[in-house]
């Protein structure tokens, strides 16, 4: 598509991305389709560098951005060896030996009062009813390794409620949101940034230069340049908030290995001494990975224990990245903003960081400057950033600081660490009476939370008083119809490899 570019007068004519990973094809992919070749694109990325090549599990809310951005579900999936998620299943997390799963979508049914879990909660501590797991379609689905999508027609049975995200491979989604966008007009330019020009008078990026000599000017620049943060703090000296004291883990080891015979439809998240490991079952190969503190264990002994807990042959040599937890300052600054992980890490443990990118994404184009860069505009989108990125580190922190683990000096370390107010607050509402709440437009709803730290071995006091409105049996009677609903309509489920095969199966891998 021909790009038919706004007269002059708009100052933001002319967009630079810079960078080619996850972060900078889905902004020009976005962009692209929202400003309707109204606006130039330039994307810069190098061959040379590469890009992380991580990231390959999402949460439900990136099926948001592939709506806005018209991408048919089976094609994305074909294209990227995709497969479903439905939740997390954590092992090892509150005592070794321990397992839950962090389903997706709701717990029992929707209420407008008391709130379904409170019932259950009452009832599970007098030893009266089955585990969370039987009260949520999603985690009920993993356990037996089925999946389909939500029947839409069928608002009112669990079937209507499942709530899906994706596997799916980095580098081919990569490439998909690359067709995408060049074909509504994004320019690529291959190319290594060697300096980036800043204007004496206001200290705005003026342009990009690389290494073969080639200007290349902008209004608006976009970083994607991943951990190396060329414009947000290598030209504009932004600042970076370090959260390593709440979120130690520094490092991690990556290595894909051959399938399993089972396509379980969740990632599994295996607590070790000094961090987790990752699998991510995807249509051609695992993704796999450690993620540890450098402070309390060596690389080569990281690297023994991943390769060591493989569903299959390694397909590849395993590869160190290194990381620091935290985010930029200001995710706007002068006409620069920082998307992806130029912006900030957290930690991969919920899958955040992609969902991240789409809501720098979102809230840029809510924020889109007009004829210049006004700072209310700024200011506003650096707040709503700055929370973003709090919702999501509370969460993460409470995996490590929520666990009855004291069998090596990294958990003793996360046991003990003082934690931030915020989710210090929630974790007492919770202690007390059971009770959990979403703030704003916090990321993760009651039933994340509640999932969590009940799986995390935190125990209520006791639950909402006004459970006992109604009476004992009428409350037994409930749960089992739900429970028993549930059971049902997995049972009637496809398995996930069936759902798959039907769907959106995989070309096989070049
Ligand atoms: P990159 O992929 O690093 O891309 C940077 C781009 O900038 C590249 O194209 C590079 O070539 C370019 N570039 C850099 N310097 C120059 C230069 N000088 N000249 C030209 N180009 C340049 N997220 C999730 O949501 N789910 C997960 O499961 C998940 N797992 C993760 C596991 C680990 C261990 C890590 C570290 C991250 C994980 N993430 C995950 C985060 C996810 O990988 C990133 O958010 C995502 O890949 C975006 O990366 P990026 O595009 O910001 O950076």
């Amino acid at each position: 598509m021909e790009q038919q570019i706004l007269p002059a007068a708009n100052k933001c004519n002319n967009i630079v991305i810079v960078g080619g990973g996850t972060a900078g094809w889905m902004s020009a992919a976005a962009l692209a389709k929202t400003l309707k070749g109204k606006y130039r694109i330039t994307l810069v990325e190098s061959d040379q560098i590469g890009t992380i090549g991580v990231g390959e599990a999402t949460i439900p809310m990136i099926r948001h951005f592939n709506n806005i951005l018209g991408i048919d579900e089976s094609d994305f999936m074909r294209a990227t060896q995709g497969t479903f998620k439905l939740g997390i299943e954590f092992v090892n997390w509150g005592q070794i030996g321990d397992r839950y799963i962090h389903g997706f979508g709701s717990i029992g049914q929707e209420t407008f009062t008391v709130d379904f879990y409170q019932y259950w909660l009452k009832h599970h501590q007098a030893g009266k009813v089955s585990g969370l797991d039987h009260f949520s379609i999603n985690t009920a689905a993993c356990l037996q390794n089925k999946f389909i999508t939500a029947q839409t027609d069928m608002p009112n049975s669990p079937l209507g409620q499942i709530a899906h995200a994706y596997h799916f491979d980095a580098g081919l989604y990569a490439k998909f949101l690359r067709q995408f966008s060049e074909a509504l007009g994004v320019v690529r330019v291959e190319g290594k940034i060697k300096h980036v020009g800043v204007r004496p008078q206001d200290g705005h990026i003026n342009a990009i230069v690389l290494e073969n000599g080639q200007e290349i000017e902008g209004d608006l620049f976009i970083d994607c340049s991943g951990f190396r943060a060329l414009l947000i703090e290598e030209a504009l000296h932004t600042g970076y908030e370090d959260w390593s004291h709440w979120l130690p883990c520094d490092t991690a080891i990556a290595v894909p290995c051959a399938s399993a015979p089972e396509l379980t439809p969740y990632t599994r998240s295996t607590a070790h001494a000094a961090g987790w490991q990752w699998r991510i079952p995807l249509q051609h190969r695992i993704g796999n990975g450690h993620v540890f503190c450098s402070k309390y264990m060596s690389t080569d002994e990281a690297t023994s224990i991943l390769l060591n807990n493989l569903d299959g042959q390694a397909l590849a040599e395993p590869r160190p990245v290194k990381f620091q937890t935290g985010r930029r300052k200001k995710a706007w600054n002068k006409n620069c903003v920082a998307v992806g992980l130029s912006c900030g890490f957290i930690e991969p443990l919920e899958s955040t960081s992609i969902h991240l990118i789409q809501q720098s994404i979102i809230h840029l184009i809510s924020h889109f400057p007009s004829a210049g860069f006004d700072a209310a505009d700024q200011q506003h989108y650096n707040e709503v950033m700055s929370n973003e990125y709090q919702w999501a580190r509370d969460f993460i922190i409470l995996h490590y600081k929520a666990t009855e683990r004291s069998d090596s000096p990294f958990w003793d370390y996360c046991r003990q660490m003082e934690i931030p107010e915020s989710l210090q607050q929630k974790m007492d509402l919770f202690l007390s009476n059971g009770r959990t709440y979403r703030e704003g437009n916090e990321l993760f709803a009651k039933p994340s939370w509640l999932q969590v730290m009940y799986g995390q071995r935190m125990r209520p006091q006791s639950y909402n008083p006004l459970v006992d409105l109604i009476s004992e049996q009428e409350t037994q009677q409930y749960l089992s119809d739900v429970e028993e609903l549930i059971r049902k309509c997995v049972n009637a489920m496809p398995t996930h490899a069936a759902f798959i095969a039907g769907y959106c199966p995989a070309n096989p891998p070049a």
